[in-house]
């Protein structure tokens, strides 16, 4: 299970109509709805892996050891929320250094699981791993292996694999479904909201049974707050996708957590490290 903690106006989805010059300006909603998710997650007995922008936790350092003193696992989503396929590898390697120092600083724990923005490590950014490798990751999760309009990299391995074949670094890809020849999402995000929750228990019951793997699921704080702040001007898609269904998303949640066992991505490491193949773009 792992979140990725970002406030309402960090996403991709608004990327065009707010700048991030303005992020300072907005009313944060992150800390609360985080605080949140760490008292859901306290009732259901769960503890699960929160992927923290820098920019957060350079804000709300208390918020971080909270999250790590509730038994969960804080790990990096970058800076701020800027995609790989927009940096190069040393601007790369700067972004993932200032978060990990943020992250560490502010919890006291080692940083070891990366989550690219918008899932982009994709074909046209391989050389992310050795970056990834060469900072002290021992896991990122940053591939979705499926076409999406936005983001994905349908070539890549739809499991745990390892992208280079001298390090242990091994990248666990977001979870999808295999149905004959069609490959959809069902690890969380929109996709979750939007869709019946039959089909998100059907899908992680047959990655399960059918494929034998663990689910990665993932979704964000301000897919619970019901009461943010309407973005004005955002594209009517972009504005479908955040919204839709977010006054129902605890309810299937709770009910999601329910009925499957959860974890953080660190207790999956080592098994995935033994299940991994080496895979090359
Ligand atoms: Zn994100």
């Amino acid at each position: 299970m792992s979140v990725d903690v970002e406030d309402y106006f960090q996403v991709g989805a608004f990327e065009k109509v707010v700048s991030r010059d303005q992020w300072d300006d907005l009313p944060c909603r992150v800390e609360a709805n985080t605080d949140r998710l760490i008292d859901l997650f306290a009732q259901l007995g769960i503890s699960a892996t929160f992927f923290t922008l820098g920019w957060v936790a350079a804000r709300y350092p208390a918020l971080m050891r909270r999250i790590v003193d509730a038994g969960h696992e804080l790990a990096s989503h970058g800076w701020d929320h800027a995609r790989v396929f927009t940096m190069d590898a040393q601007s790369f390697a700067a972004d993932i250094d200032r978060a990990a120092r943020t992250l560490e600083d502010a919890s006291g724990q080692a940083i070891k699981g990366y989550r690219a923005p918008s899932f982009s490590i994709d074909a046209r950014t391989p050389w992310a791993f050795e970056v990834l490798a060469e900072h002290g990751y021992t896991y990122s999760s940053s591939v979705a292996p499926i076409a999406h309009d936005h983001y994905g990299w349908r070539e890549a391995p739809r499991f745990a694999f390892r992208p280079l074949p001298d390090a242990d670094l091994i990248e666990i890809p977001v979870t999808t479904v295999q149905w004959g020849a069609r490959r959809m999402a069902a690890g969380g995000g929109g996709f979750f909201r939007v869709l019946p929750q039959a089909f998100s228990h059907w899908a992680i019951d047959r990655v399960n049974h059918v494929d034998g793997r663990p689910a990665i699921f993932y979704f964000h704080p301000w897919e619970v707050d019901e009461n943010q702040p309407r973005i004005p001007g955002a594209p009517l898609r972009s504005r479908l996708r955040h919204y839709t269904n977010i006054d129902r998303m605890e309810a299937k949640l709770r009910k999601l957590i329910e009925t499957y066992a959860w974890g953080r991505m660190d207790e999956l490491v080592k098994r995935e490290t033994a299940l991994a193949q080496v895979w090359r773009a």
